[in-house]
């Protein structure tokens, strides 16, 4: 039985992701501050012997004795990341290095989520590793971008220097159950305004693309990451290669819901990207991993959890 750590652990992909450890026969410590995360979403898990819950702000040190890592904690969406920007990148940069600090001690093996925002606003379509990035240092994004960045560097250095052994995966949009209804991400945002009636929301002319997978086939990325060998350090691209306008998605949320909602148009923010797609070349053949869940069918069961969610909860 390992002793893993997933920090962010009560959060959308971190509460997916203590299930499947769990369910896989090891001790869970999930640590989370509940910036974004919620109760709800581990509620179901507190009464297993072999999850262990600590509120803790990863910014902060942490002594506990583990044999894995996942490093999650980091708001994702850009409302919250841009709600209090420079604990955002506390966040991703302190946290890092406490972590770290604590896989160098342990010697644990550690996997840091890293995101399809270190290519920024990308020139090269799809997306390789081998791609550096078109990032504003200084933009609305940046606290997210470059915190995320900073952390891919502090990885590589302490695999560097001190010998840590990591695993850094870049990951492209992901939706899913267990979503904050009020989170500001697309997916979740186009089902609950369609669910409740409500105009859906286009930013700019709903042409920008994302590619979208479904959390299950993510989490089993995460997995065949972290039991690649220790040469394996990523960074590798984990994501769906379908790629959408925001129009056809909202197209699609309409038709699965059945909803009349009208569309309506608002500003683009600054910086968001204009396109993004993930190349999987990598995972493909260092994980044998690809995504199997069609939107369609990723959107009907994300559709049925906030369909059931907002009944029991209706949003003021
Ligand atoms: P989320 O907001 O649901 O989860 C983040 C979790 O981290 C929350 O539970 C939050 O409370 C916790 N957290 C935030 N700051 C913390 C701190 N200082 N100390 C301890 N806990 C803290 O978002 P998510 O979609 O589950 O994202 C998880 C990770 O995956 C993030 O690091 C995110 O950057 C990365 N990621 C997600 C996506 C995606 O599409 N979902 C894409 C790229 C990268
Ligand atoms: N750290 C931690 N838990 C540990 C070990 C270290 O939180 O089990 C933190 C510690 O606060 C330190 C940081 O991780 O600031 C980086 O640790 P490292 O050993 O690299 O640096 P140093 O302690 O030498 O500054
Ligand atoms: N978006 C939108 N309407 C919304 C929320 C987001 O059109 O209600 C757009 C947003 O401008 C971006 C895309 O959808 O182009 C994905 O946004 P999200 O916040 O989900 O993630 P990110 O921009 O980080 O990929």
């Amino acid at each position: 039985m390992k002793r893993i750590m997933v920090t962010g652990g009560a959060g959308f992909l971190g509460s997916h992701l203590c299930e499947r450890l769990l369910s896989e026969g090891n001790e869970v410590l999930c640590v989370d501050n509940f910036f974004t995360g919620a109760k709800r979403n581990i509620a179901h898990l507190l009464s297993n012997p072999y999850f262990e819950l600590i509120r803790h702000d990863v910014t902060f040190p942490l002594y506990v004795e583990v044999d894995e890592i996942y490093n999650l904690a980091c708001p994702a969406s850009p409302v919250h990341y841009q709600f209090d920007p420079v604990q955002t990148l506390k966040t991703s940069v302190h946290g890092a290095i406490n972590v770290l600090g604590l896989a160098k001690r342990t010697k644990a093996k550690i996997f840091q989520a890293s995101t399809s925002e270190v290519y920024g606003d990308p020139e090269v379509h799809p997306q390789p590793e081998s791609y550096w990035g078109r990032v504003n240092p200084i933009g609305i994004r940046s606290c997210y971008d470059e915190g995320k960045r900073c952390a891919e560097t502090l990885f590589s250095d302490y695999h560097r220097q001190h010998g840590v052994r990591i695993k850094i995966a870049r990951i492209f949009n992901t939706y899913g159950p267990r979503m904050h209804p009020n989170d500001g991400r697309v997916v979740s945002n186009f089902i609950v305004q369609a669910l409740r009636g409500e105009d859906i929301t286009i930013y700019g002319e709903g042409q920008q693309t994302r590619s979208f997978c479904y959390v299950d086939d993510l989490v089993e990325g995460f997995v065949r990451l972290m039991g690649t060998s220790d040469d394996v350090t990523g960074p590798i691209n984990l994501g769906n290669p379908g790629e959408f306008t925001m129009l056809q998605l909202a197209e699609r949320v309409l038709a699965l819901t059945g909803s009349s909602s009208k569309l309506v148009f608002r500003p683009l923010p600054q910086d968001d990207p204009k396109q993004r797609q993930p190349d999987i070349t990598q995972a493909k053949a260092v994980l044998d991993w690809q995504p199997t869940i069609a939107l369609d069918n990723g959107l009907e069961k994300t559709i049925s959890y906030f369909d059931a969610l907002l009944k029991e909860e209706p949003l003021v």
